[in-house]
Protein backbone atom coordinates (compact mmCIF):
# COMPACT_ATOMS: atom_id res chain seq x y z
CA UNK A 1 0.00 0.00 0.00
CA UNK A 2 1.55 3.47 -0.82
CA UNK A 3 1.44 6.49 1.07
CA UNK A 4 -1.88 7.65 -1.76
CA UNK A 5 -4.09 4.66 -1.07
CA UNK A 6 -3.18 4.97 2.69
CA UNK A 7 -4.34 8.74 2.53
CA UNK A 8 -7.13 8.05 0.72
CA UNK A 9 -8.48 4.82 3.04
CA UNK A 10 -8.28 7.16 5.93
CA UNK A 11 -10.19 9.84 4.46
CA UNK A 12 -12.56 7.33 3.46
CA UNK A 13 -12.75 6.88 7.10
CA UNK A 14 -12.79 10.20 8.61
CA UNK A 15 -15.56 11.78 6.42
CA UNK A 16 -17.47 8.28 6.49
CA UNK A 17 -18.11 8.39 2.84
CA UNK A 18 -19.99 5.70 2.34
CA UNK A 19 -19.76 4.93 -1.61
CA UNK A 20 -16.66 5.04 -3.51
CA UNK A 21 -17.47 5.67 -7.45
CA UNK A 22 -14.88 3.95 -9.92
CA UNK A 23 -14.53 5.83 -12.84
CA UNK A 24 -13.42 4.98 -16.47
CA UNK A 25 -14.76 5.13 -20.06
CA UNK A 26 -15.20 2.92 -23.02
CA UNK A 27 -13.36 3.61 -26.60
CA UNK A 28 -16.34 6.81 -27.41
CA UNK A 29 -15.62 8.41 -23.77
CA UNK A 30 -18.51 7.50 -22.57
CA UNK A 31 -17.83 8.15 -18.88
CA UNK A 32 -18.38 3.99 -17.00
CA UNK A 33 -18.86 3.95 -12.81
CA UNK A 34 -19.20 1.21 -10.70
CA UNK A 35 -19.35 1.91 -6.97
CA UNK A 36 -17.32 0.12 -4.13
CA UNK A 37 -17.87 -0.18 -0.59
CA UNK A 38 -15.23 1.09 2.26
CA UNK A 39 -14.50 -2.24 2.51
CA UNK A 40 -13.56 -3.60 -0.79
CA UNK A 41 -11.24 -0.28 -0.69
CA UNK A 42 -8.51 -1.98 -0.27
CA UNK A 43 -8.39 -4.65 -2.17
CA UNK A 44 -9.33 -2.73 -5.16
CA UNK A 45 -6.27 -0.65 -4.21
CA UNK A 46 -4.01 -4.46 -4.17
CA UNK A 47 -5.79 -6.50 -6.97
CA UNK A 48 -8.46 -4.66 -8.42
CA UNK A 49 -12.04 -5.14 -8.54
CA UNK A 50 -13.20 -7.57 -10.89
CA UNK A 51 -15.77 -7.37 -13.28
CA UNK A 52 -16.95 -8.80 -16.52
CA UNK A 53 -16.03 -5.74 -19.71
CA UNK A 54 -17.68 -7.54 -22.32
CA UNK A 55 -20.76 -5.55 -22.35
CA UNK A 56 -18.52 -2.18 -22.67
CA UNK A 57 -17.63 -1.03 -26.09
CA UNK A 58 -13.35 -1.92 -26.56
CA UNK A 59 -13.43 -4.07 -24.01
CA UNK A 60 -15.69 -6.24 -25.87
CA UNK A 61 -13.43 -9.64 -26.82
CA UNK A 62 -15.24 -12.34 -24.81
CA UNK A 63 -12.25 -14.00 -24.14
CA UNK A 64 -10.99 -10.63 -22.40
CA UNK A 65 -14.35 -10.58 -20.07
CA UNK A 66 -12.70 -10.59 -17.14
CA UNK A 67 -11.35 -7.12 -16.10
CA UNK A 68 -9.52 -5.60 -13.49
CA UNK A 69 -10.52 -2.02 -12.24
CA UNK A 70 -7.59 -0.61 -10.59
CA UNK A 71 -8.59 2.61 -8.84
CA UNK A 72 -5.90 5.94 -9.26
CA UNK A 73 -5.46 7.33 -5.46
CA UNK A 74 -4.34 10.54 -6.82
CA UNK A 75 -7.99 11.58 -8.35
CA UNK A 76 -9.52 10.74 -5.66
CA UNK A 77 -12.40 13.57 -4.69
CA UNK A 78 -15.96 13.68 -2.72
CA UNK A 79 -18.36 14.28 -5.11
CA UNK A 80 -20.00 17.80 -4.32
CA UNK A 81 -23.44 17.90 -5.65
CA UNK A 82 -24.76 14.61 -4.27
CA UNK A 83 -24.97 16.20 -0.84
CA UNK A 84 -23.74 14.54 2.69
CA UNK A 85 -24.56 12.30 4.05
CA UNK A 86 -23.77 9.60 2.93
CA UNK A 87 -20.80 11.15 1.50
CA UNK A 88 -19.97 9.87 -2.04
CA UNK A 89 -16.20 10.12 -3.54
CA UNK A 90 -14.92 8.98 -7.04
CA UNK A 91 -11.11 7.86 -8.35
CA UNK A 92 -10.46 7.42 -11.86
CA UNK A 93 -9.55 4.03 -12.51
CA UNK A 94 -7.31 2.30 -14.69
CA UNK A 95 -8.50 -0.95 -16.67
CA UNK A 96 -6.10 -3.75 -16.24
CA UNK A 97 -6.33 -7.73 -17.68
CA UNK A 98 -6.40 -10.80 -14.93
CA UNK A 99 -2.41 -11.28 -15.73
CA UNK A 100 -2.17 -7.67 -14.12
CA UNK A 101 -0.91 -5.60 -17.37
CA UNK A 102 -2.92 -2.61 -18.67
CA UNK A 103 -5.67 -3.18 -20.86
CA UNK A 104 -5.21 -2.63 -24.85
CA UNK A 105 -8.99 -1.38 -24.85
CA UNK A 106 -8.12 1.11 -21.81
CA UNK A 107 -8.23 4.42 -23.16
CA UNK A 108 -6.25 5.86 -20.21
CA UNK A 109 -3.68 3.71 -20.97
CA UNK A 110 -3.67 4.80 -24.06
CA UNK A 111 -3.00 8.29 -23.32
CA UNK A 112 -0.51 6.88 -20.68
CA UNK A 113 1.21 5.48 -23.34
CA UNK A 114 1.38 8.54 -25.31
CA UNK A 115 2.65 10.77 -22.54
CA UNK A 116 5.87 7.87 -21.81
CA UNK A 117 6.56 7.95 -25.00
CA UNK A 118 7.17 12.34 -25.08
CA UNK A 119 8.78 11.68 -21.93
CA UNK A 120 11.17 9.60 -23.76
CA UNK A 121 12.11 12.24 -25.78
CA UNK A 122 12.54 14.58 -22.27
CA UNK A 123 8.79 16.49 -22.51
CA UNK A 124 5.92 17.13 -20.47
CA UNK A 125 2.72 17.33 -21.74
CA UNK A 126 0.62 20.21 -21.16
CA UNK A 127 -3.06 20.88 -22.25
CA UNK A 128 -5.84 23.36 -21.04
CA UNK A 129 -9.48 23.19 -22.75
CA UNK A 130 -11.86 25.83 -23.66
CA UNK A 131 -15.11 23.55 -23.43
CA UNK A 132 -18.33 24.95 -24.94
CA UNK A 133 -21.68 23.50 -24.59
CA UNK A 134 -25.82 24.31 -24.85
CA UNK A 135 -28.07 24.39 -21.90
CA UNK A 136 -31.51 23.71 -22.94
CA UNK A 137 -35.24 23.52 -22.06
CA UNK A 138 -36.61 20.42 -20.70
CA UNK A 139 -37.99 18.33 -21.99
CA UNK A 140 -36.34 17.57 -24.71
CA UNK A 141 -39.24 16.82 -27.61
CA UNK A 142 -37.48 14.04 -29.86
CA UNK A 143 -37.66 15.16 -33.78
CA UNK A 144 -38.02 18.83 -32.79
CA UNK A 145 -35.06 21.15 -32.48
CA UNK A 146 -33.83 21.87 -28.99
CA UNK A 147 -34.94 25.10 -27.26
CA UNK A 148 -32.27 27.36 -25.89
CA UNK A 149 -32.49 28.26 -22.20
CA UNK A 150 -31.69 32.22 -23.49
CA UNK A 151 -31.51 34.23 -26.66
CA UNK A 152 -28.08 36.42 -25.73
CA UNK A 153 -24.55 36.23 -28.15
CA UNK A 154 -20.85 36.35 -27.51
CA UNK A 155 -19.68 37.59 -23.53
CA UNK A 156 -22.96 39.08 -23.03
CA UNK A 157 -24.41 39.55 -19.85
CA UNK A 158 -27.52 38.97 -19.14
CA UNK A 159 -29.74 40.58 -15.90
CA UNK A 160 -30.76 37.87 -13.94
CA UNK A 161 -29.65 35.17 -15.94
CA UNK A 162 -30.03 31.55 -15.35
CA UNK A 163 -26.65 30.62 -17.71
CA UNK A 164 -25.00 32.63 -15.69
CA UNK A 165 -25.74 31.42 -12.66
CA UNK A 166 -25.47 27.85 -14.14
CA UNK A 167 -21.55 28.57 -15.17
CA UNK A 168 -21.19 30.49 -11.30
CA UNK A 169 -22.35 27.31 -9.47
CA UNK A 170 -20.35 24.87 -11.70
CA UNK A 171 -17.20 26.64 -11.44
CA UNK A 172 -17.64 26.03 -7.53
CA UNK A 173 -18.38 22.66 -8.17
CA UNK A 174 -15.38 22.48 -10.24
CA UNK A 175 -12.94 24.39 -7.46
CA UNK A 176 -13.92 21.76 -5.09
CA UNK A 177 -13.10 19.20 -6.86
CA UNK A 178 -9.82 20.89 -7.53
CA UNK A 179 -10.44 21.82 -11.22
CA UNK A 180 -9.41 25.24 -11.67
CA UNK A 181 -11.14 27.23 -13.67
CA UNK A 182 -10.12 30.52 -15.57
CA UNK A 183 -12.92 32.10 -17.65
CA UNK A 184 -16.37 31.98 -18.29
CA UNK A 185 -18.82 33.73 -20.10
CA UNK A 186 -21.89 33.34 -22.60
CA UNK A 187 -20.49 32.12 -26.05
CA UNK A 188 -22.04 32.99 -29.45
CA UNK A 189 -25.10 30.65 -29.92
CA UNK A 190 -28.17 30.97 -28.05
CA UNK A 191 -28.31 29.19 -24.63
CA UNK A 192 -24.29 28.51 -25.44
CA UNK A 193 -21.55 28.75 -22.67
CA UNK A 194 -17.88 28.32 -22.21
CA UNK A 195 -15.91 27.62 -19.25
CA UNK A 196 -11.80 27.35 -19.86
CA UNK A 197 -10.32 24.91 -17.49
CA UNK A 198 -6.70 25.68 -16.24
CA UNK A 199 -3.62 23.92 -17.75
CA UNK A 200 -2.25 21.16 -16.39
CA UNK A 201 -0.80 17.32 -17.77
CA UNK A 202 -2.93 15.78 -20.43
CA UNK A 203 -3.54 12.96 -18.28
CA UNK A 204 -5.63 15.47 -15.60
CA UNK A 205 -6.60 17.50 -18.15
CA UNK A 206 -8.88 14.42 -19.26
CA UNK A 207 -9.74 13.13 -16.29
CA UNK A 208 -10.92 16.99 -15.72
CA UNK A 209 -12.90 17.16 -19.09
CA UNK A 210 -14.43 13.64 -17.65
CA UNK A 211 -15.63 15.65 -14.78
CA UNK A 212 -16.70 18.65 -16.06
CA UNK A 213 -19.03 16.63 -18.45
CA UNK A 214 -20.46 15.09 -15.25
CA UNK A 215 -20.84 17.78 -13.26
CA UNK A 216 -21.95 19.80 -15.97
CA UNK A 217 -24.93 17.27 -16.62
CA UNK A 218 -25.80 16.40 -13.15
CA UNK A 219 -25.62 20.45 -12.13
CA UNK A 220 -28.48 21.38 -15.43
CA UNK A 221 -30.63 18.41 -14.36
CA UNK A 222 -31.01 19.52 -10.54
CA UNK A 223 -31.85 22.70 -12.16
CA UNK A 224 -34.34 21.74 -14.82
CA UNK A 225 -32.34 22.20 -18.06
CA UNK A 226 -30.92 19.56 -20.41
CA UNK A 227 -27.32 20.37 -21.44
CA UNK A 228 -25.42 19.42 -24.12
CA UNK A 229 -21.90 18.80 -25.65
CA UNK A 230 -23.37 17.95 -28.79
CA UNK A 231 -21.03 19.12 -31.52
CA UNK A 232 -23.83 21.33 -33.55
CA UNK A 233 -27.32 20.83 -32.28
CA UNK A 234 -28.65 23.92 -33.77
CA UNK A 235 -28.65 24.29 -37.48
CA UNK A 236 -28.36 28.01 -38.09
CA UNK A 237 -26.11 29.04 -35.02
CA UNK A 238 -22.29 28.20 -34.77
CA UNK A 239 -21.42 24.66 -32.87
CA UNK A 240 -19.79 23.80 -29.66
CA UNK A 241 -15.79 23.15 -29.98
CA UNK A 242 -13.27 22.26 -27.50
CA UNK A 243 -10.26 24.29 -28.84
CA UNK A 244 -7.19 22.95 -26.59
CA UNK A 245 -4.26 24.74 -25.84
CA UNK A 246 -0.83 22.99 -26.19
CA UNK A 247 2.39 23.43 -25.04
CA UNK A 248 5.86 20.92 -24.17
CA UNK A 249 7.72 21.52 -21.35
CA UNK A 250 11.24 20.19 -20.82
CA UNK A 251 11.65 20.23 -17.01
CA UNK A 252 10.03 23.61 -15.95
CA UNK A 253 11.34 25.11 -19.36
CA UNK A 254 8.74 25.80 -21.92
CA UNK A 255 9.87 24.06 -24.96
CA UNK A 256 7.55 26.11 -27.16
CA UNK A 257 9.12 29.07 -25.96
CA UNK A 258 11.94 30.98 -27.62
CA UNK A 259 12.85 34.95 -27.20
CA UNK A 260 12.85 36.83 -30.55
CA UNK A 261 11.94 33.93 -32.77
CA UNK A 262 9.07 34.65 -35.27
CA UNK A 263 5.81 34.45 -32.57
CA UNK A 264 8.29 33.14 -29.70
CA UNK A 265 7.73 30.17 -31.26
CA UNK A 266 10.97 27.88 -30.77
CA UNK A 267 11.69 24.96 -33.36
CA UNK A 268 9.93 22.31 -31.31
CA UNK A 269 6.92 24.22 -31.19
CA UNK A 270 7.25 24.60 -35.20
CA UNK A 271 7.49 21.30 -35.65
CA UNK A 272 4.96 20.37 -33.46
CA UNK A 273 2.39 22.66 -35.56
CA UNK A 274 4.00 20.73 -38.30
CA UNK A 275 3.51 17.11 -37.27
CA UNK A 276 -0.03 18.28 -36.49
CA UNK A 277 -1.17 19.80 -39.96
CA UNK A 278 0.96 17.01 -41.70
CA UNK A 279 -0.69 13.90 -39.77
CA UNK A 280 -4.23 16.85 -39.45
CA UNK A 281 -7.10 14.42 -41.90
CA UNK A 282 -5.87 11.48 -40.06
CA UNK A 283 -6.33 12.30 -36.39
CA UNK A 284 -9.74 14.50 -36.80
CA UNK A 285 -11.45 10.52 -36.55
CA UNK A 286 -10.45 10.87 -33.18
CA UNK A 287 -11.05 14.48 -32.23
CA UNK A 288 -14.16 15.24 -34.32
CA UNK A 289 -15.84 11.55 -34.34
CA UNK A 290 -19.77 11.65 -34.45
CA UNK A 291 -21.68 12.40 -37.83
CA UNK A 292 -22.74 15.10 -36.08
CA UNK A 293 -18.92 17.05 -35.67
CA UNK A 294 -18.97 17.56 -38.88
CA UNK A 295 -21.93 19.32 -39.13
CA UNK A 296 -20.07 21.75 -36.74
CA UNK A 297 -16.42 21.88 -38.91
CA UNK A 298 -18.42 22.47 -41.77
CA UNK A 299 -20.98 24.93 -40.68
CA UNK A 300 -19.30 28.24 -40.53
CA UNK A 301 -19.66 29.81 -36.99
CA UNK A 302 -15.73 30.05 -36.58
CA UNK A 303 -15.30 26.66 -36.49
CA UNK A 304 -12.45 25.57 -38.93
CA UNK A 305 -12.19 23.58 -41.69
CA UNK A 306 -8.84 23.42 -43.45
CA UNK A 307 -5.92 22.30 -42.29
CA UNK A 308 -2.88 25.42 -41.75
CA UNK A 309 -2.01 27.67 -38.65
CA UNK A 310 -1.91 31.20 -38.28
CA UNK A 311 -0.97 33.35 -35.71
CA UNK A 312 -4.06 34.13 -33.99
CA UNK A 313 -6.16 33.24 -37.09
CA UNK A 314 -9.25 31.65 -35.96
CA UNK A 315 -10.43 30.07 -38.92
CA UNK A 316 -7.32 27.90 -39.23
CA UNK A 317 -6.83 24.50 -37.51
CA UNK A 318 -3.99 25.92 -35.34
CA UNK A 319 -4.06 29.26 -34.03
CA UNK A 320 -1.06 30.51 -32.51
CA UNK A 321 -2.32 32.87 -29.62
CA UNK A 322 -1.12 36.36 -28.96
CA UNK A 323 2.38 36.65 -26.86
CA UNK A 324 2.29 38.38 -23.50
CA UNK A 325 5.78 39.93 -23.07
CA UNK A 326 7.38 37.92 -19.82
CA UNK A 327 5.04 35.15 -19.89
CA UNK A 328 7.39 32.69 -21.55
CA UNK A 329 5.33 30.11 -19.83
CA UNK A 330 2.23 30.78 -21.78
CA UNK A 331 3.31 30.03 -25.15
CA UNK A 332 1.70 27.73 -26.80
CA UNK A 333 -0.62 26.63 -29.82
CA UNK A 334 -4.36 26.08 -29.68
CA UNK A 335 -6.33 22.99 -31.74
CA UNK A 336 -9.72 24.66 -32.74
CA UNK A 337 -10.62 21.24 -34.34
CA UNK A 338 -11.46 19.35 -31.02
CA UNK A 339 -15.13 19.37 -30.13
CA UNK A 340 -16.21 18.58 -26.51
CA UNK A 341 -17.89 15.33 -27.54
CA UNK A 342 -14.66 13.76 -28.21
CA UNK A 343 -13.13 10.74 -25.95
CA UNK A 344 -10.52 13.41 -24.06
CA UNK A 345 -8.03 10.55 -23.62
CA UNK A 346 -7.74 9.32 -27.23
CA UNK A 347 -7.82 12.66 -28.75
CA UNK A 348 -4.86 14.17 -26.67
CA UNK A 349 -2.73 10.81 -27.13
CA UNK A 350 -3.55 11.13 -31.29
CA UNK A 351 -2.58 15.01 -30.86
CA UNK A 352 0.48 14.08 -29.04
CA UNK A 353 1.58 11.31 -31.43
CA UNK A 354 1.11 13.65 -34.41
CA UNK A 355 2.79 16.66 -32.59
CA UNK A 356 6.02 14.80 -31.56
CA UNK A 357 6.12 12.91 -35.62
CA UNK A 358 6.81 16.13 -36.38
CA UNK A 359 9.63 16.80 -33.88
CA UNK A 360 10.62 13.51 -34.27
CA UNK A 361 11.30 14.08 -38.20
CA UNK A 362 11.99 17.45 -37.98
CA UNK A 363 9.07 18.53 -40.07
CA UNK A 364 8.90 21.97 -42.12
CA UNK A 365 6.83 24.27 -40.89
CA UNK A 366 4.49 25.53 -43.99
CA UNK A 367 3.81 29.65 -44.61
CA UNK A 368 1.28 30.43 -42.05
CA UNK A 369 -2.51 31.27 -43.42
CA UNK A 370 -2.86 35.61 -42.89
CA UNK A 371 -6.16 35.50 -44.07
CA UNK A 372 -9.41 34.12 -43.13
CA UNK A 373 -9.14 31.12 -45.24
CA UNK A 374 -13.07 31.02 -45.46
CA UNK A 375 -12.70 33.88 -47.77
CA UNK A 376 -10.40 32.52 -50.07
CA UNK A 377 -11.32 30.47 -53.57
CA UNK A 378 -10.77 26.77 -53.80
CA UNK A 379 -7.87 28.04 -55.75
CA UNK A 380 -6.49 30.41 -53.67
CA UNK A 381 -6.37 27.60 -51.06
CA UNK A 382 -4.57 25.25 -53.37
CA UNK A 383 -1.96 28.11 -54.35
CA UNK A 384 -1.22 28.10 -50.56
CA UNK A 385 -1.54 24.25 -50.13
CA UNK A 386 -4.19 24.66 -47.40
CA UNK A 387 -6.19 21.10 -47.69
CA UNK A 388 -9.19 21.01 -46.15
CA UNK A 389 -10.41 18.52 -43.49
CA UNK A 390 -12.51 15.68 -43.56
CA UNK A 391 -15.94 16.74 -44.73
CA UNK A 392 -17.89 13.68 -42.97
CA UNK A 393 -17.26 11.18 -40.64
CA UNK A 394 -17.29 8.54 -43.43
CA UNK A 395 -14.06 10.74 -44.92
CA UNK A 396 -12.00 10.96 -41.56
CA UNK A 397 -12.62 6.90 -40.87
CA UNK A 398 -11.18 6.12 -44.31
CA UNK A 399 -8.34 9.00 -43.85
CA UNK A 400 -7.96 7.39 -40.20
CA UNK A 401 -7.80 3.78 -41.26
CA UNK A 402 -5.03 4.23 -43.89
CA UNK A 403 -3.47 5.99 -40.74
CA UNK A 404 0.16 3.93 -39.55
CA UNK A 405 0.62 7.21 -36.73
CA UNK A 406 -3.03 6.49 -35.38
CA UNK A 407 -2.87 3.22 -35.26
CA UNK A 408 0.26 3.09 -33.43
CA UNK A 409 -1.00 5.96 -31.29
CA UNK A 410 -3.94 3.91 -30.28
CA UNK A 411 -2.87 0.42 -30.45
CA UNK A 412 -4.44 -2.12 -32.79
CA UNK A 413 -7.33 -2.88 -30.32
CA UNK A 414 -8.43 -0.01 -29.76
CA UNK A 415 -7.76 1.06 -33.59
CA UNK A 416 -9.95 -1.81 -34.65
CA UNK A 417 -12.92 -1.21 -32.44
CA UNK A 418 -12.80 2.18 -33.19
CA UNK A 419 -13.46 1.92 -36.61
CA UNK A 420 -15.49 -0.82 -36.26
CA UNK A 421 -17.51 1.32 -34.06
CA UNK A 422 -17.72 4.42 -36.45
CA UNK A 423 -18.11 2.90 -39.56
CA UNK A 424 -21.76 1.45 -38.11
CA UNK A 425 -22.18 4.81 -36.66
CA UNK A 426 -21.99 5.47 -40.50
CA UNK A 427 -23.75 3.05 -41.85
CA UNK A 428 -27.18 3.93 -39.62
CA UNK A 429 -26.63 7.37 -40.33
CA UNK A 430 -26.38 7.12 -43.81
CA UNK A 431 -29.64 4.47 -44.54
CA UNK A 432 -31.94 7.33 -42.54
CA UNK A 433 -34.62 9.16 -45.09
CA UNK A 434 -34.01 12.90 -43.16
CA UNK A 435 -36.28 15.85 -42.71
CA UNK A 436 -34.57 17.54 -45.12
CA UNK A 437 -35.35 15.44 -48.22
CA UNK A 438 -38.93 14.79 -47.20
CA UNK A 439 -39.04 19.07 -47.26
CA UNK A 440 -36.88 19.80 -50.23
CA UNK A 441 -37.51 16.73 -52.23
CA UNK A 442 -40.66 14.91 -51.59
CA UNK A 443 -42.55 17.89 -53.16
CA UNK A 444 -41.13 17.93 -56.31
CA UNK A 445 -39.83 14.67 -57.34
MG1 LIG B 1 -12.52 30.91 -25.68
MG1 LIG C 1 -15.36 29.83 -27.51
MG1 LIG D 1 -10.31 29.62 -28.39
Amino acid sequence: MDRQQEYVLRAVEERDIRFIRLWFTDVVGTLKSVAVAPAELESAFEEGLGFDGSAIEGFSRITEADMLVRPDPATFQVLPWRGEPPVTARMFADIHTPDGSPSPGDPRHVLRRALDKAADMGFTFYTHPEIEFFLFETPLVPGEAPRPIDQAGYFDHVADSRGQDFRRDAIQILESMGISVEFSHHEGGPGQNEIDLRYADALSTADNIMTFRTVIKELAAQGDFFASFMPKPLSRHPGSGMHTHLSLFEGDRNAFHEAGAPYQLSKVARQFIAGLLHHGSEITAITNQWVNSYKRLWGGGEAPAHICWGHNNSSAMIRVPLYKPGKENSSRIEVRTMDPACNPYLAFAVLLHAGLAGVENGYELPEEAEDDVWRLTDSERHALGIVPLPSSLDQAIDAMERSDLVAEALGEHVFDVFLRNKRQEWADYRAQVTPFELERLLPTL
